[in-house]
């Protein structure tokens, strides 16, 4: 079950758990603070380190508590009392922990893990499995692996305390925490449905939450087998609204499913979770590289669509335009400018015969292409790509002497190193993301072709973003090393 949507909500709980108990009692939070230099680098200092590698299970992890990590280096300790939260937060002394820092001052970085649930707050339970108890073993095992990793990892509990939500997310606030993560288990009435769900404050794109939630997702799949469920963007839970760092909320599986609540209490099983959403941390902290760039546009609706995709996603690409086009749609294009993406030069008049007759013919479509660009966005660009890429089947004796006078006049050019063959656009979209995963091949530095004028290069973008969530996208600029045929 999901925790309390708000605090409202969670509010009547809360006082029912108050009288049940009849008396009050001290609560402790205790955040387990542990900074490992096991392997001798940490994440922001290593930034080409490679995912790490995924085992089916580990030997060496236990979700045994007495044999966990070396464990509190600080322990926080919170007298809390039955009354919310938000009403004592001023009385509590949060003694936050001192996040150790590499021999080169770089701070390591700090993941907040919150197992859901705890204490009276059990969570969802089926046939004795408490949902709070699950959670617990995941994070202790995930905590195992971070720390391996050279994060410092801090726990919402590391006992079966109860912690109230707004407690866990201050505690993650005040810490500074680069990242937070909540584990959970679902259940439905429905005994068959099963599955891994990421949840993620769509609303609030400055965090990068979708990349965070998306990587989590993909890996934690990738490392269990359990079957792919929708990521669900509006998230209304306390823990990823309201931390200001990057946050998500992982369902790991159903308890509500009796197959999956065997795994789920397994620890082999319990191991790969762990595994999968430690990959996901690691591929966020550690990202590839990768230049979008869009050819061909603007269009009316297409463009419209992709800037707006951009926009939700505050990422920035590269537009190499075409100068009919942008007479065409010159607001789209001063859109493009206006939000922060790059603009190249593609050329005037589309047409590869004409252009590549003569090094005088592709200078002269080139520089009205580049004039009407410059009068209508303001924009006086570096940066062109050639129609067809720099090799292609009609400018074999033209190609040196065009680049050679463009490098004079100081332009630069870029070929690609992956694509959607979206050109001929009659691809499905499945298709376009498969193309586009596929031609990456997983290096760190990629320039992917795509073409903003195509109507289902549009509609798979998102999807095909999720799917490249490993990569940091860029937008090309002059010092970017080009990638050229
Ligand atoms: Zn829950
Ligand atoms: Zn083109």
């Amino acid at each position: 079950m999901y925790e309390g949507r708000s605090y409202s909500a969670g509010r009547s709980m809360y006082l029912y758990q108050i009288r049940q108990k009849k008396t009050k009692k001290r609560r402790r939070i205790t955040a387990a603070v542990i900074a490992s230099f096991l392997l001798g680098s940490v994440f922001f200092s290593a930034p080409n380190t490679p995912p790490i590698q995924v085992h089916a299970s580990d030997e060496q992890l236990s979700a045994d508590p007495s044999n966990e990590a070396p464990d509190s280096a600080d322990q926080l300790v919170s007298n809390l009392t039955n009354e919310p939260a938000s009403q004592d937060s001023d009385s509590k002394t949060a003694v936050l922990p001192d996040t150790s820092s590499d021999e080169a001052g770089t701070k390591n970085p700090v993941i907040f893990i919150d197992p859901g649930h705890g204490g009276t707050d059990e969570g969802c339970a089926f046939s004795g499995v408490q949902e709070k108890t699950v959670n617990l073993a995941i994070a202790q095992l995930l905590q195992k692996r971070l720390c391996e990793l050279g994060c410092t990892v801090i726990l919402s509990r590391s006992d079966d305390s109860y912690i109230a939500k707004e407690d866990r997310v201050i505690l993650a606030n005040d810490a500074d925490a680069d990242l937070y993560v909540s584990i959970h288990q679902n259940s439905s009435e429905d005994a068959s449905v099963n599955g891994l769900e990421v949840w993620y404050d769509g609303a609030d794109t400055s965090r990068n939450n979708r990349r965070l939630a998306a990587l989590i997702n993909r890996q934690t799949l990738l490392c269990t087998g359990a079957k792919k469920r929708e990521m669900h963007s509006d998230a209304d839970f306390h823990v990823t609204g309201s931390t200001r760092m990057p946050a998500c909320l992982i369902e790991t599986g159903f308890l509500s499913n009796a197959a999956e609540r065997r795994k789920l209490t397994d620890y082999g099983y319990q191991a790969q979770i762990a595994d999968g959403i430690a990959a996901g941390i690691s591929m966020y902290l550690n990202p590839k590289t990768m230049y979008l760039t869009f050819d061909d546009g603007p269009s009316a609706e297409n463009t419209v669509r992709v800037l707006d995709i951009l926009k939700r996603r505050n990422i920035k690409a590269t537009f190499f335009l075409i100068g009919e086009n942008v007479q065409k749609h010159p607001e789209i294009a001063r859109r493009i400018a206006a939000e922060g993406h790059t603009i190249g030069i593609h050329c005037n008049v589309h047409d590869y015969k004409m252009l590549y007759r003569s090094v005088d013919s592709y200078i002269q479509d080139f520089e009205t292409a580049h004039r009407i660009v410059y009068e209508t966005t303001g924009i006086d660009t570096k940066l062109f790509r050639f129609p067809g890429g720099s090799i292609n089947a009609y400018n074999e004796n033209v190609k040196d002497a065009i680049i050679q006078e463009m490098n004079a006049r100081g332009y630069v050019y870029f070929d690609w190193n992956a694509s959607l063959e979206d050109a001929l656009g009659d691809s499905t979209p499945e298709q376009l993301i498969a193309n586009g995963v596929d031609t990456t091949l997983g290096r760190k530095n990629v320039i992917l072709l795509a073409h903003d004028v195509v109507y289902n290069t549009g509609i798979c973008l998102d999807e095909l973003l999720d799917e490249l969530a490993e990569y940091e996208m860029l937008p090309l600029n002059e010092h970017v090393a080009p990638i050229c045929f």
